[in-house]
């Protein structure tokens, strides 16, 4: 299951609130992520350099991969992971939702304390 996936890709996360995504079409994964620091902002040597968040990452690996045609209608799986290991509320924030929204990504299935969520990108 892709979400489990996308577990997977939080556990790599160094955050406190470590976050994985996955951008699946078919049965082809096109890109994962996780949250990370931003090397982008990093080379601004702000104090605190911000974070890539995992949809991003995982956007910008399919973009790498596959191109934005490839994008187009597939399906982002987002999961995070408490310290203490349990799941929690992965609901992409509103710029993350903005962004799956531009590349035209069909729908979103992030997990909660108690499952597992789904939203239309529209
Ligand atoms: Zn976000």
């Amino acid at each position: 299951m892709s979400i489990r996936l996308a577990s997977k890709q939080a556990n790599r996360s160094t955050f406190k609130y470590k976050i994985g995504a996955a951008l699946v079409k078919g049965s082809s994964i096109l890109g994962v992520g996780h949250n990370e620091v931003n090397r982008y902002t990093k080379q601004w040597k702000q104090r605190w350099p911000g974070s890539l968040h995992a949809e991003e990452s995982a956007i910008l690996m399919a973009l790498k991969k596959s191109g934005h045609a490839a994008i187009i209608g597939s399906t982002l799986y987002v999961s995070r992971i408490t310290p203490s290991g349990e799941l929690a509320l992965a609901k992409p924030c509103s710029n993350c939702q903005a962004i799956l929204k531009a590349f035209q990504i069909k729908d979103v299935h992030y997990t909660t304390p108690t499952g597992v969520e789904v939203m239309e990108c529209r």
